[in-house]
């Protein structure tokens, strides 16, 4: 058995390094653990808005992920079948004044890297790679976490970062993930090999019945990262064999010439089934805690997951920066974010249901609305981007 670390951290993805670089940056002891052999993000692009832009910046590393953004003008929603525009928000000068924050897309590795790096800086962080936490056991004094290459490692609090598939989750619940039925192919394209004709400085949703289309550049829009995203009628929950490419063209079949020539390029490869988790009620101890997909993993159609996991390490470091003791920061963390991070996986619950609807009737009043609201009009946003409440100075 080694030392008693001052504070692990579980999971070395975008929401567990944001955690590890603010919690050292408090002057704690942090090491990371990792189960993959060296870390790294899967799936090219990234969509970031304002209140993950505010947490980066909350965390002191926003400029360096400026340098490797791209800031789309305005994100365009069109209909899938008939290829014509429903609406669109502009984010400008009045986005901007609203939120704080303009709205950019990056590359996945980029901002990885930027918070890889800038933990890398401090000398108070360790990386342990290759160690796959399997079990996590609180006692009085300390944290004990059992690793699958066999290393127990002691922690006086630890933080649970360890994505959907969550070991440090099972202290709060034994439910696992909840499949949606849906499926998200993840496809790059260099831009001089994109045949379609579009304007690079916008994001694309294409929106119709049980399926969407995201595209937009990154990379200083060297590449166009595209999500093709279907509803597959052979979900079975006994067997993995679903949601084959064959399964998504069947899907986009009917889509307008545009969605035809940009999924020439969509290949095996990323391929998600997509779940979330139902959200907990508690999900800290008066060591632990959890944080990102870990503690609220979330269908992506608000483009959230990365920055709530954002909004979390902002906050936790804020809890503890302000609070007496861990107990209590992960008391106060868990009471401003469980509310929060539920409301917006409820959200995108329900988004995902309105641009897959189905039915004619649902989709002529979506469609009414979305053609009659302003590209200027933020009001539905508001909730989601505004600053969130904190209850430090
Ligand atoms: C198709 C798609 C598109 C998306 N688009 C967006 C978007 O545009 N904007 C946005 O904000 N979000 C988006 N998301 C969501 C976002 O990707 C996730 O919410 C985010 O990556 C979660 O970060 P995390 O650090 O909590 O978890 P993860 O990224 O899952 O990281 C967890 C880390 O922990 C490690 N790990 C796992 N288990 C263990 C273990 N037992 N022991 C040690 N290490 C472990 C993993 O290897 C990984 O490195 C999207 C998701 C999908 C599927």
């Amino acid at each position: 058995m080694g030392n008693v670390e001052e504070v692990i951290v579980i999971g070395g993805g975008i929401g567990g390094l944001a955690a590890a670089y603010g919690i050292a940056k408090l002057g704690k002891r942090v090491t990371v653990l990792e189960q993959a052999q060296q870390f790294g993000e899967v799936g090219a692009g990234l969509q970031v808005g304002p209140n993950g832009l505010r947490a980066l910046d909350e965390l002191g590393v926003l400029e360096d992920v400026y340098k490797l953004a791209v800031f789309p003008r305005k994100h365009i929603f069109m209909d899938a079948l008939g290829g014509t525009e429903l609406s669109a928000v502009e984010f400008g000068d009045k986005f901007k004044e609203s939120f704080g924050y303009p709205y950019i897309v990056i590359h996945r590795s980029d901002l990885h890297h930027v918070l890889l790096e800038h933990c890398r800086t401090l000398s108070n962080i360790t990386f342990l790679t290759n160690h796959k936490v399997t079990n996590v056991e609180e006692h009085a004094d300390f944290v004990e976490l059992t690793c699958a290459n066999g290393e127990t490692l002691r922690a006086e609090a630890v933080v649970g970062a360890d994505g959907i598939h969550s070991a440090a989750r099972k202290l709060f619940t034994q439910a696992g993930p909840v499949p949606s039925k849906y499926v998200a192919y993840r496809f790059t394209v260099p831009m001089d090999e994109m045949t379609i004709d579009i304007d690079w400085d916008e994001k694309l949703t294409w929106i119709g019945p049980g399926i969407h289309l995201v595209q937009y550049p990154v990379r200083h829009k060297s590449v166009i990262n595209q999500v093709a995203v279907f509803k597959s009628y052979r979900y079975n929950a006994e067997s993995d064999d679903w949601g084959s490419i064959d399964e998504l063209r069947e899907m986009f079949k009917d889509c307008c010439p545009t969605i035809q020539e940009s999924l020439k390029f969509v290949q095996e490869g990323f391929v998600s089934k997509l779940h979330d988790i139902e959200s907990l009620d508690q999900w800290s101890t008066n060591r632990v805690t959890l944080l990102g997909d870990s503690a609220h993993a979330m269908l992506q159609y608000l483009a959230q997951g990365a920055c709530q996991a954002l909004e979390d390490a902002a906050c936790l470091v804020d809890k503890l920066r302000s609070t007496s003791s861990v107990a209590a920061a992960f008391k106060e963390y868990e009471e401003e974010r469980i509310p929060r991070t539920a409301q917006v996986q409820r959200g995108a619950r329900k988004w995902g249901e309105i641009k897959h609807a189905e039915d004619e009737v649902t989709r002529l009043l979506r469609d009414t609305i979305m053609l009659n609201r302003r590209p200027d009009d933020y009001t539905y946003l508001e909730w989601l981007y505004k600053e969130r409440k904190t209850a430090s100075v």
